[in-house]
């Protein structure tokens, strides 16, 4: 058995990776519903330019994935305006953003999702390995170098054979610290703003690397997010204090979306989403073995990026829980690089 905790986009991506390979996972989600964190709050844009070789690997197949298996995958495009960044995709054109000001590189391949309808269908899935259980705050118990069951209102005995994959998202600081494991992850407070599509914009996702703004149409709707990348203290917040926390930068923030594209103006403004997002130092996310416990496993720190590489990730992650070897680029996703 694979008990998975976190029912964010990680976790519900590998439980329909193991049932896929008829192996059995459980998982265990602490809220009463999936995505009310950085899953069910991001904007849901698709993207495959990566300087890292490793993570574009899994941008890639995770772009595969989306077309074939994803209903509101829409491949509308993305304009990229690059930073002072040697990207390794080459440019297959270059088109004018929608507010004229610049041009940047169009990547005709990439495209969005809808968070809402992507975890409806991850969660909604006929399963017949497993099933996830919502309202469990479960906290892991070790003796030596093995997880050996759950406990704290529900108790879960674990068997030789089960193992633990922490696929939590800005919880997974919290259980670091539970397993005393020096994982270095930083949280980046982000949020997402909501305007009123009044130009009817419906082309690609526009995106300047410079500033980090970015967004995309939703129908009457623009998606945008942008602004600062500073840390955070990591431990998960509710909804309430994450707001309060971020209505002091808001108003900068909202100068910087407005500065860049009058489309953004804070008079359009329709509501704001504020939370997490959690990355390793090396900006790497951890997918695989803990470098200490035999029966660990960790799925977290996936960024900015999270929705683009969750599929590829699973399914990597899924085989190395089912007895293959990783392959190179898994290998280098793994918890144990922390300890070398
Ligand atoms: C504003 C914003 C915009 C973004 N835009 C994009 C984008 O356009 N494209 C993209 O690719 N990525 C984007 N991202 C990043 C992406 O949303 C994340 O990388 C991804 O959602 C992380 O998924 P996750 O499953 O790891 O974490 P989460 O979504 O945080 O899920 C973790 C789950 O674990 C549960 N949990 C925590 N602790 C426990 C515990 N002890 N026991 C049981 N359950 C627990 C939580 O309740 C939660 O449901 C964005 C992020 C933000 C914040």
């Amino acid at each position: 058995m694979i008990h998975i905790l976190g029912a964010g986009v990680a976790g519900l991506m590998l439980a329909e990776a193991l049932e896929r390979r008829g192996q059995s996972w459980r998982i265990y989600e602490k809220e009463a519903e999936a995505g009310l964190y950085a899953s069910g709050k991001n904007a849901g844009i698709i993207r495959t330019y990566e300087t890292d070789p490793v993570m574009r690997h899994f941008a890639e197949a995770s772009l595969a994935y989306y077309r074939r298996e994803e209903p509101s995958f829409n491949g509308r495009g993305l304009i990229l305006r690059p930073w002072d960044v040697d990207y390794t995709v080459p440019p297959p054109e270059t088109r004018q953003f929608s507010h004229g000001r610049f041009a940047g590189l169009f990547l005709p391949e990439n495209g969005t999702v809808e968070p809402g309808d992507l975890l409806r269908r991850l969660t909604h899935q006929n399963f017949h390995k497993g099933e996830i259980r919502y309202g469990v705050d479960a906290v892991p118990e070790v003796d030596g170098r093995r997880v050996v069951g759950m406990g704290t209102g529900i108790q879960i005995p674990f068997m030789a054979k089960d193992r633990l994959v922490c696929a939590c998202g800005e919880g997974s600081i919290a259980l670091a610290t539970l397993f005393n494991r020096p994982l270095g992850l930083i949280a980046h407070r982000r949020t997402l703003y909501e305007f009123r599509n009044e130009a009817h914009y419906d082309g690609p996702v526009e995106w300047d690397e410079e500033t980090g703004v970015y967004y995309r149409p939703l129908g009457d709707r623009l998606l945008a997010t942008g602004g600062e990348q500073i840390p955070v203290a990591g431990e998960a917040e509710s909804e309430e204090s994450a707001m309060a926390a971020q209505s002091s930068g808001d108003e900068k923030m909202l100068a910087i979306l407005g500065r860049e594209n009058p489309r953004l103006s804070s008079h359009l403004l329709v509501s704001t989403r504020t939370c997490k997002r959690l990355m390793p130092l090396d900006n790497r996310p951890y997918a695989g073995r803990d470098g200490y416990y035999e029966n660990l496993f960790w799925f977290t720190g996936l960024g900015g990026r999270g929705v683009s590489t969750a599929p590829a990730l699973a399914a990597a992650l899924a085989g190395l829980l089912c007895g293959e070897p990783a392959g190179r680029e898994l290998a280098a996703l793994s918890a144990g690089r922390v300890d070398v």
